[in-house]
């Protein structure tokens, strides 16, 4: 609609110039102010025009956001046995994380090297979790593929649950190769000392939903909440939030880091957590 308009203000405009130029001849000098006029008329209209695309867009891109992503939630109607009716794979998929992580186990051949550097602290509250946006440059290596961390976030239980329990919380690191493929580090977190990167996290997170907030002048390194020991417990599973996608890689270390009892507290979800999943047959490795 927009883009007709900008299309019948240019024909109108092309129309006066050519006119101008018929004037042109009978009127000689004037005429050069005039076509100026237009020519500057022309670009304040597109500028207007540019406006009003920019403002329909965000609104019709919120609104297709609306449509596109049903609302849904942990609890209640919308919570995850009805995630299914509004994204089919989490339900129907096969390979749905996260799992109950219980013997027997299969021997993981894969190496898995975090490399996280220490960037500019970019968090949210998205309504569902903490998220903290990783700036570009710190990367995982899973043998010889690189997969760059994408942003981390926690669930409080865990989600994965270890002999048939969650722990206290858990982080996520969200990575993704070149070719697309998702691979997802889980560090379990454990009640016991006050955890020094999660209180730098928790003193700068929204406790309401929002967009992204910068912290000015607070850095931040995501390596700061690994276990020392990379040992894992790997399989194939999904998102574990809709659209619950395949695909995914999971490492959850077997060493926990800890967290105090205040901290979990602190966290603004009391509940966050998808149930564990039917296994289906899908192996679980160990290193
Ligand atoms: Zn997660």
């Amino acid at each position: 609609m927009v883009k007709m308009i900008l299309g019948l203000v240019a024909a109108m405009l092309l129309v006066a110039s050519v006119t101008l130029g018929v004037v042109n001849t009978l009127k000689g000098k004037s005429l050069e102010k005039q076509v100026l006029a237009v020519r500057t008329e022309l670009k304040e209209t597109k500028a207007r025009v540019d406006e009003v695309e920019a403002g329909g867009h965000h609104e019709n891109a919120a609104k297709a956001h609306a449509d596109a992503a049903p609302h849904w939630a942990y609890e209640g109607e919308m919570g995850p046995d009805h995630w299914g009716s509004a994204f089919p794979t989490c339900a129907s998929g096969k390979s749905q994380s996260p799992l109950d992580i219980k013997e027997p186990f299969e021997k993981g051949t894969y190496e898995i090297k975090p490399n996280y550097t220490t960037g500019q602290l970019k968090i949210l509250n998205n309504g569902h979790t903490i998220q903290v946006n990783v700036p570009p440059g710190s990367t995982m290596r899973v043998n010889a593929e690189t997969f760059e961390l994408l942003q981390f976030h926690f669930h409080r239980p865990s989600e994965e649950h270890i002999n048939g329990k969650p722990m206290d919380m858990v982080v996520h690191f969200v990575h993704k190769s070149e070719a697309g493929k998702l691979a997802v580090i889980g560090v379990l977190l454990k009640e016991g000392a006050d955890n020094e990167a999660i209180k730098t996290l928790w003193a700068n997170a929204p406790k309401k939903e929002g967009p992204e907030v910068v912290v000015e002048n607070v850095k931040f390194n995501p390596a700061n909440l690994l276990p020392t020991r990379l040992n894992y417990y790997h399989y194939e599973g999904s998102l574990t939030t809709p659209p619950c996608t395949e695909g995914v890689a999971f490492f959850i270390l077997n060493t926990p880091v800890h967290v105090s009892k205040a901290q979990v507290e602190a966290f603004p979800f009391k509940l966050n957590a998808r149930p564990v999943q039917p296994q289906n047959g899908r192996k679980i490795y160990t290193k």
